[in-house]
């Protein structure tokens, strides 16, 4: 079931469930025994040690405000609707927002910035990046750095990170140390135009422990890694478990700052089995709830990002967040088997960031890899039943099922992906291979999808 479908039957059960001590008391009612843990108001902060600001946990990822359609075809921001989640946002607390020059195929900066120059400055902390994946050429980069200061509206950068390193040392040494921009940022640090210098994160083990060695030199005021309770224990596709990340950083010192708690809205929109257990766990919360408690329960994170596009979402997590409630041992005992079932669903780990966009071809990569995610999540792909402790009328009523599904897909194939941009339009250049931070094999995984369609679709002519 979708987030969204979820919150609106909730909102209506939830005055019929009686109080459930079991699941009221279960939850972890401490107050951190660190002393940089308060809640302001409702929502629950952490205290940044560096400046003594307190900082909402629950942040705002603005790489998926609303759009709309504009006259071109081209969609574009809908500010009023960025406005109106930003009031409501800084409203009841939230103070991080974090955005950067590539959102949103570059509208993301601006919007947040005129959203945001609507508020007392002292009421909002922004974060932006460096994202020079294409140019790494000091010129370049340079002109990415002030563009975001006049994009945004703001003399001070609160949160500046190195976006998306870990590919290898010699990317990383070829987009911030030969051409001069880490001697720069960091002599900008020191004339405070940048409060905090850190990095976003996506690779292996090996790249984040050699990367973590560079704090002797850089001194990182903070990290961002992808964390949430599936990547705790099993990061596809190459990349560090969040474990072995957060350990590590809260044995350097350094705060966290987490991205993709709902790993690309996976954790929001779970199979309907998964979903099922969660239920019967705790009625009244959302899969979402689940993964936000996770992510907001270690007291070494300074913020949890989340790229609420719809006001649900956002009320849905201020209530989660005001004040949240740390996961107690057992129940991150169930989200650590509930991940391992979803672990084993074979999806694409696409999180739908966009960066492998626009494609030359027209293919709507995240779209395909949603639209598939989404089929395998609700059981439409046809995955076999394996036969085990099945009697030949269970198996014989379940294929029925499958049957049924390809159909389902297929139409909702034809729905969600227009012609132009499925699967089946990629000439496997592999153009976009290079900017996948979670190095998904890109048209590999499209010519799968082109071939299940194509495999169904004959089924159904059989
Ligand atoms: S490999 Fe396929 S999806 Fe990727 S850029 Fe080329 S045509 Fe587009
Ligand atoms: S395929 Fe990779 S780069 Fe493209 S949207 Fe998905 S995660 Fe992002």
């Amino acid at each position: 079931m979708k987030r969204r479908d979820f919150l609106k039957i909730s909102s209506a059960a939830i005055a019929s469930i009686a109080m459930d001590g079991r699941f009221t008391a279960a939850a972890d009612e401490r107050a951190s025994d660190r002393s940089k843990t308060s809640v302001k108001g409702a929502i629950t902060c952490r205290k940044d040690l560096k400046t003594g600001d307190d900082i909402s946990l629950l942040g705002y990822g603005c790489m998926r405000w609303p759009m709309i359609a504009s006259d071109g075809g081209q969609k574009r921001v809908d500010q009023q609707k960025v406005n109106e989640l930003t009031d409501q946002a800084i409203a009841n607390g939230v103070n991080y927002f974090d955005t950067a020059p590539v959102y949103l195929r570059g509208q993301s900066e601006k919007a947040t910035g005129a959203a945001l120059a609507r508020h007392p400055r002292e009421k909002w902390k922004i974060a932006t990046k460096l994202s020079n994946f294409q140019d790494w050429s000091r010129e370049a980069s340079m002109k990415m750095y002030e563009d975001s200061f006049r994009n945004l509206g703001v003399d001070v950068i609160d949160y500046y990170l190195l976006h998306a390193v870990g590919d290898s040392m010699e990317d990383f040494n070829k987009r911030y140390v030969d051409n001069g921009m880490l001697d720069f940022l960091t002599r900008e640090r020191e004339k405070g135009k940048i409060v905090h210098l850190g990095y976003s994160f996506h690779g292996d083990r090996k790249m984040f422990d050699t990367l973590l060695e560079t704090h002797s030199k850089w001194h990182w005021d903070f990290i961002q890694i992808q964390m949430n309770y599936v990547d705790w224990d099993y990061a596809e596709s190459g990349n560090c478990n969040a474990r072995h990340m957060y350990d590590k950083l809260t044995g350097a010192g350094i705060p966290v700052i987490i991205m993709e708690p709902l790993l690309g809205g996976r954790l929001a929109n779970v199979a309907d089995s998964v979903e099922e257990k969660l239920r019967l766990r705790d009625p009244r919360a959302s899969a979402a709830r689940w993964a936000f408690r996770f992510a907001g329960s270690w007291d070494n994170v300074l913020c949890v990002l989340s790229g609420m596009t719809f006001r649900e979402h956002l009320e849905d997590n201020l209530e989660t967040f005001s004040p949240l409630k740390a996961l107690d041992e057992s129940e991150k005992e169930f989200l650590s088997r509930i991940a391992k079932l979803i672990h084993d669903y074979p999806t694409v780990p696409c999180t739908g960031c966009d960066y492998c966009m626009p494609c030359p071809y027209g293919v709507d990569i995240p779209g395909n890899f949603r639209h598939y995610n989404k089929c395998v999540q609700e059981g439409f792909v046809d995955i076999k039943p394996d036969g085990k402790n099945e009697s030949a009328d269970q198996y014989n009523q379940e294929m029925k099922e499958f049957r049924k599904n390809r159909r389902k897909y297929l139409i909702s194939y034809q729905r969600d992906v227009m012609r132009e941009s499925r699967a089946n339009k990629c000439i496997n250049c592999g153009q976009c291979i290079q900017h996948c931070p979670q190095d998904i094999k890109i048209p590999q995984e499209l010519r799968k999808i082109d071939l299940l369609v194509e495999n169904l679709r004959r089924s159904i002519e059989d």
